[in-house]
């Protein structure tokens, strides 16, 4: 389709909706024309800078040749922050907010949470900005670190940052850990497709039957975790009943699985006697 012969933002929006999803065009014609949604459909006769086209024509190309547009624009909003993700990290998804819904009824500003695998930042992030209380976050990756601590710095809260695998670096205790580990099986042909190929294999890639992580988790907790304290992570949405059977033998009690907005099993949350 050729591209629009007058250059308003409304023919450059259209000509992005017609080669795009309306969300993605959405967002990207907000990035490249700095506006909100509100100001690209009232300002639609307005003229689109030269150098503003060029920028989404290159965002146009880019996500047609399948690249993500939170890599694109450098953001996603989750929960009630926008963050900044990086391709070392994986974008935040709605489904995880599901986390946040289960641990904020039982944390107070006195609480100590840890966040094991924190990507973004997201969860982590998320947790202290309700709560005010001490989160640690931790990652195996200094890249994703990195985009954790710019992301506390843009929002100004303060938090833990430390490079661990899994507990390998973590000698205190908490009152809730909290984790969205890699999950999808090593074969899993979801890894193939849409967001997913551009995003990092060792956020995603749990292993064989994508438990492996999980395992570690779920059966290490009890050694970082105070009396009565709470455990919760993501997992796939027909992984529950694996789940809960290692919440189950590891001696969690009053376990429970959580969905999330699609109705998918999605968090499983269980508190260490
Ligand atoms: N929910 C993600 C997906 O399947 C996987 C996230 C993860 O492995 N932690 O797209």
């Amino acid at each position: 389709m050729s591209e629009p012969t007058t250059h308003t933002l409304g023919s450059w929006f259209a000509y992005a909706r017609k080669h795009l999803d309306d969300a993605d065009a959405q967002t990207l014609c907000e990035t490249a024309f700095e506006v909100n949604f509100s100001e690209l459909v009232a300002g639609a006769k307005l003229p689109a800078p030269a150098s503003q086209i060029d920028v989404l024509r290159d965002f146009i190309g880019r996500r047609r040749n399948g690249e993500p547009v939170a890599y694109i624009v450098g953001s996603r909003g989750f929960w009630r922050h926008e963050f900044i993700v990086s391709t070392k990290t994986l974008i935040p998804r709605p489904e995880s907010e599901t986390l946040i819904e289960t641990v904020l009824p039982f944390l107070t500003g006195s609480a100590r949470v840890l966040d094991l695998g924190t990507g973004s930042g997201a969860i982590g992030l998320s947790i202290a900005a309700e709560t005010g209380a001490y989160v640690m976050m931790t990652d195996v990756s200094n890249d994703a670190l990195q985009v954790a601590a710019n992301n506390a710095t843009n929002l100004k809260l303060e938090v833990q940052l430390r490079r661990s695998n899994w507990y390998d670096a973590i000698h205190e205790s908490f009152d809730c850990i909290v984790s969205n580990p890699p999950y999808v099986a090593s074969n899993d042909k979801h890894l193939q497709n849409g967001d997913l190929i551009s995003e990092p294999l060792i956020a995603l890639d749990g292993g064989l039957d994508g438990l492996d992580a999980l395992r570690v988790v779920i059966g290490d907790a009890p050694a970082y975790l105070h009396h009565g304290g709470r455990l919760a992570v993501e997992h796939g949405f027909d992984q529950e009943e694996a789940v809960y059977a290692i919440f189950e033998s590891t001696g969690f009690q009053s376990i429970e699985l959580m969905r999330d907005l699609s109705d998918h099993p999605r968090v499983t949350h269980g508190v260490m006697p």
